[in-house]
């Protein structure tokens, strides 16, 4: 268990890399940020930073050499660099985790193997298996490159008359899946934490809403029958006991209504603090930046208690530019993430409302 003055590594600069820092030094702990050169948010409230690449494997020695322990805010940090700190320091969560989640192919057979449904799914490797996946699940389909997607990036749906080897190409002709379309209800997620312990603790489910492939809003609780956000909840339990889990942990789950029933399809998981899970800085007892904390940290999970109906709304590249209305409304609780410019798609802030119960 560190003590508090103890160091926290992070690799990651942003803002999620940020409000971890923020939730640490609440608890007396210190974060030391280590990220490439760019804009770097995290540093403005971290005690320490490098500067180095997910490479220098010289400076991640170093880096892990200064602190206790290791973790990170997002999941494609190269498996050399998680291996090159795991030589000297805990890092949590561990290369298991990272390997699971880092490859959409690997994470659905390891959610497929433990009997949790996912979207139907092939690999496809070339233009020739692509035609056969298409052929196998039909149209729309959606292809994914196995590695290094988000927020929409990485992927393309195959509609009737697409051009296959036009839209493999497009992709980077490199390893994809073709998942079968989802006809979803609505989106949502578990965001729950897991300690070294094996101590489990998630917050209430979410409902999520997507613009543009980029999370727009997140309202907890999600509107879903009882049933069904335990069955929810046992699923991610699930997931974070057979990775061993310690951390937070995000599952993002498509909510299927058929015949009045519902049913929960496994979209993806996110091996840290999540988006989704920025209302409970708000909304509930614990944050999941100071819950990630505490798990990394050794301490015990803080209560994942919500205190009322909870709203996120991300303040996306211009919309960052309404700060002054917000912070001028009582209601309204502003996240600033401090970052250097303004762009489109950037996620520059967050607005939480919480109204009591
Ligand atoms: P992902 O990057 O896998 O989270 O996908 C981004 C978004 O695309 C999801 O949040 C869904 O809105 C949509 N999507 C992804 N996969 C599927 C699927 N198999 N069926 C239906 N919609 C999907």
């Amino acid at each position: 268990m560190l003590e508090p003055g103890a160091t926290i590594g992070i690799l990651g600069g942003g803002q999620l890399g940020r409000m971890l820092a923020l939730a640490a030094a609440r608890l007396g702990l210190k974060c030391h940020i280590y990220a490439p050169a760019g804009d770097n948010p995290a540093f403005d409230v971290a005690a320490r930073h490098t500067v180095g690449a997910y490479d220098d494997e010289a400076a991640l020695a170093a880096f892990a050499r200064e602190v206790e322990v290791v973790t990170y805010e997002f999941e494609n940090v190269p498996a050399r660099a998680a291996a090159v700190l795991g030589s000297l320091r805990p890092v949590y969560p561990d290369a298991r985790a990272l390997e699971t989640t880092q490859d959409r192919l690997v994470e659905k057979d390891f959610v497929r193997a433990l009997g949790i449904e996912t979207a139907p799914y092939v690999a496809v490797d070339d233009a020739g298996s692509l035609a056969r996946a298409v052929a196998a699940l039909g149209r729309p389909s959606i292809l994914k490159t196995r590695r290094f997607g988000y927020d929409g990036k990485g992927q393309a749906t195959i509609r009737g008359g697409a051009d296959l080897g036009g839209v493999f190409r497009a992709l980077g002709s490199q390893p994809c899946i073709l998942e079968g379309l989802v006809p979803f209800r609505r989106e949502v997620s578990v965001v729950a934490a897991r300690g070294a312990d094996g101590a489990f603790a998630a917050w209430d489910v979410c409902e999520n809403e997507h613009e543009q492939h980029i999370l727009a809003r997140t309202v907890a609780p999600a509107r879903l029958s009882e049933a069904t956000a335990a069955a929810a909840i046992e699923i991610a339990h699930r997931l974070a006991d057979a990775l061993a889990y310690v951390g937070v942990i995000a599952v993002e789950m498509f909510l299927v209504e058929e015949r009045g029933a519902e049913r929960l399809v496994v979209n993806e998981l996110a091996p840290r603090v999540h988006n989704s899970g920025h209302w409970t800085m708000d909304g509930a007892a614990t944050s999941q930046f100071e819950q990630h904390i505490r798990a990394v940290a050794g301490w015990p999970l803080g209560s994942t208690r919500r205190i009322g109906r909870c709203e996120m709304t991300n303040l996306i590249g211009e919309q960052a530019a309404q700060w002054r209305e917000i912070a001028a409304d009582p209601g309204a609780r502003l996240h600033l993430y401090g970052k250097a410019e303004i762009r489109a798609g950037r996620k520059m802030g967050h607005v939480n409302r919480v109204e009591l119960e």
